[in-house]
C-alpha cells in the first residue's frame, strides 16, 4: 500500500513508469500535451514548469491496474476491497507537527507559489484540478474535488455540482455567512480515490483513505480554520466560499470532452497557502485519463456495494471509457427473477444523476469488456420489449445533450429472456481452446514453409 505521493512516485521510477520532461515546458498546454501523449504509460514529472521552481507531476494513475498495485490487491478484486474501506472508514489521526505546513504564506499569490496549468486549447486559463475541497457541516467533514479558475492572486472560481459541498454551503449562505474550505493538492493516489467515494452526507472521505492505507489517516489542523488536512500532502489552500457572491468562471474542459461554459459561479477567497518544503504540484488535465480513471473505480465501487442491498442478484458493475467512465454502467446479474432486470435499472439509475445509459447482461458477458457488452444488445436487446426510458430527469449539466442538465435516462435489458429455450443463447465456443500451451504447440514458420508441411 502506498500512504504518500513521494512513496507512490518512487515506487513508480522503480518500475520504471516515471517519465521526466525536459526543464521548462510551458505550462500553458505544454505540460498537459505531453502528459496527455505519456497517459496510461507514464507518469510525468515537470521539473522548472515555464522556470517556475516547483516541479508539476501529471498522471499518477494510468489503468485500473496501477490502481490495484496502489490498493495492493488484485485487480479483480479493486471493487470489493474499495467497497470494504467505504463500510469500514477508520477514524482520523491528528498531530501537531505536519509536512503540509513547513512553509506557511499569509501573502497569497497563487500563480508565484504554485506552478498552475492551462489544459485545454479554450479553458479561460489557470485550473486547479487535483484540489481535494475539504468542508465541514453539521455531521462532520466532507471531500471532493471541483474544477477551480484561479481569478486572481488569492481568489479561486469553483464549479460546484448538486452534490455535498453544494448543500453544506447552501446552508450556510442561507444565514449569511461564508463556508471555511481547504484545499489539498499533491495526496498519495489512495487519498485520491476516496475522495470520489461516493458515500452519504456526513461520512468524511478522508476516513476512507485510513481504511485504503490500513491505517488511521494523520491529519492536521489548518492555521486559519479548524478543518483538518492530511498530513503528507504537499500544498493547502486556507480559504473560503464567499456568501452572495458569483463571479464568471468556464469555460473549462472536463469529463465528456467538451468545455463547460461560462457562468456565474461560486468564489473562494485564499487566505493561507501552507506547503512541504521543496514541494511538488499535482495537476490533472481535464478530460484526460486519469480524470476518467478517478470518476470511475471509486463509482464502481459504490455502486456496487449499493446495488447489491437492493439486488442481491448483481455481481458486477463498469462504467466504461466511451461512456466518460460516468455516462455508461454496465451491470451485470446471476440468476435473476422474470422482470428483475428492469428493477436493476431502475435502481441503477438512481444511484447517481451521472448514471445515464444502463446495459444489464448476464454473467456470459464480460462487463468490462465494451465489445462484449455491444455483443449482448446486439443478440440479446429488442427495443420494443426491453428498453425503458425515463423523460426529463435529473442528468449531469455538463452532458451537452440535455437541457442544462435536465435529460432522459435510459435502461437496456441484454439479458437474455427468462422462456428462451435453452440452446437458443447458447455461446459458441471450442472446447480446450482456452487451456492450449500456445509457447509449446507453436512456432514461426521456417522460410521453406511450403517444403515443411510436405
Ligand atoms: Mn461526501
Amino acid at each position: 500500500m502506498h500512504t504518500s505521493l513521494r512513496g507512490w512516485l518512487d515506487h513508480l521510477q522503480c518500475t520504471g513508469r516515471l517519465a521526466m520532461a525536459k526543464p521548462g515546458m510551458q505550462l500553458r498546454h505544454g505540460v498537459a500535451g505531453l502528459a496527455n501523449r505519456l497517459a496510461g504509460d507514464n507518469a510525468a514529472l515537470f521539473p522548472r514548469p515555464d522556470g517556475h521552481p516547483v516541479p508539476v507531476v501529471a498522471n499518477l494513475l494510468g489503468d485500473r491496474t496501477w490502481i490495484a498495485e496502489a490498493m495492493g490487491v488484485e485487480p479483480g478484486d479493486v471493487l470489493a476491497a474499495y467497497g470494504r474501506a467505504c463500510t469500514n472508514p477508520r477514524p482520523l489521526c491528528e498531530v501537531s507537527a505536519a509536512p503540509c505546513q513547513e512553509v506557511v504564506h499569509r501573502d497569497v499569490d497563487l500563480e508565484r507559489q504554485l506552478p498552475i496549468p492551462t489544459h485545454n486549447e479554450f479553458d479561460s486559463g489557470a485550473y486547479i484540478t487535483a484540489g481535494l475541497l475539504i468542508t465541514r457541516g453539521p455531521s462532520g467533514q466532507n471531500v471532493s474535488i471541483h474544477r477551480l479558475q484561479v481569478s486572481g492572486p488569492d481568489r479561486l472560481g469553483a464549479l460546484l455540482l448538486p452534490r455535498h459541498t453544494l448543500a453544506l454551503f447552501a446552508e450556510r449562505e442561507r444565514a449569511g455567512e461564508d463556508l471555511d474550505v481547504a484545499v489539498v493538492i499533491g495526496v498519495d493516489p489512495l487519498t485520491l480515490l476516496a475522495s470520489q467515494a461516493i458515500v452519504p452526507l456526513g461520512q468524511d472521505e478522508l476516513e476512507i483513505a485510513g481504511a485504503l492505507h490500513g491505517a488511521d489517516l494523520p491529519v492536521t489542523r489548518c492555521v486559519t480554520n479548524d478543518l483538518l488536512v492530511p498530513a503528507e500532502a504537499e500544498f493547502v489552500l486556507e480559504g473560503r466560499l464567499l456568501a452572495s457572491t458569483r463571479e464568471p468562471e468556464g469555460p473549462f474542459g472536463e469529463f465528456p470532452q467538451y468545455y463547460g461554459p461560462r457562468d456565474d459561479r461560486h468564489v473562494i477567497a485564499v487566505d493561507a497557502v501552507t506547503h512541504r518544503k521543496e514541494p511538488i504540484y499535482h495537476t490533472i488535465v481535464g478530460g484526460g485519463l486519469e480524470h476518467l480513471l478517478l470518476g470511475a473505480v471509486p463509482r464502481e465501487a459504490s455502486f456496487l456495494t449499493q446495488l447489491r442491498r437492493s439486488f442481491p442478484c448483481v455481481r458486477d458493475v463498469h462504467l466504461s471509457m466511451g461512456g466518460t467512465c460516468r455516462y455508461h454502467l454496465h451491470v451485470q446479474v446471476a440468476n435473476h427473477a422474470p422482470g428483475e432486470a428492469k428493477n436493476v435499472m431502475l435502481g441503477a439509475l438512481a444511484l447517481h444523476y451521472d448514471v445515464k445509459h444502463v446495459t444489464v447482461v448476464d454473467t456470459d458477458v464480460d462487463v468490462h469488456d465494451p465489445a462484449d457488452v455491444e455483443w449482448a444488445v446486439a443478440t440479446r436487446f429488442q427495443a420494443d420489449r426491453d428498453l425503458l426510458v425515463v423523460s426529463a430527469a435529473q442528468g449531469s449539466k455538463l452532458d451537452p445533450s440535455t437541457d442544462d442538465g435536465i435529460g432522459a435516462r435510459m435502461g437496456l435489458d441484454a439479458t437474455v429472456p427468462a422462456d428462451a429455450a435453452p440452446s437458443t443463447f447458447t455461446r459458441i465456443r471450442v472446447p480446450g481452446e482456452a487451456e492450449l500451451d500456445l509457447v509449446t504447440l507453436t512456432g514461426a514458420a521456417p522460410a521453406d514453409w511450403q517444403d515443411a508441411i510436405r
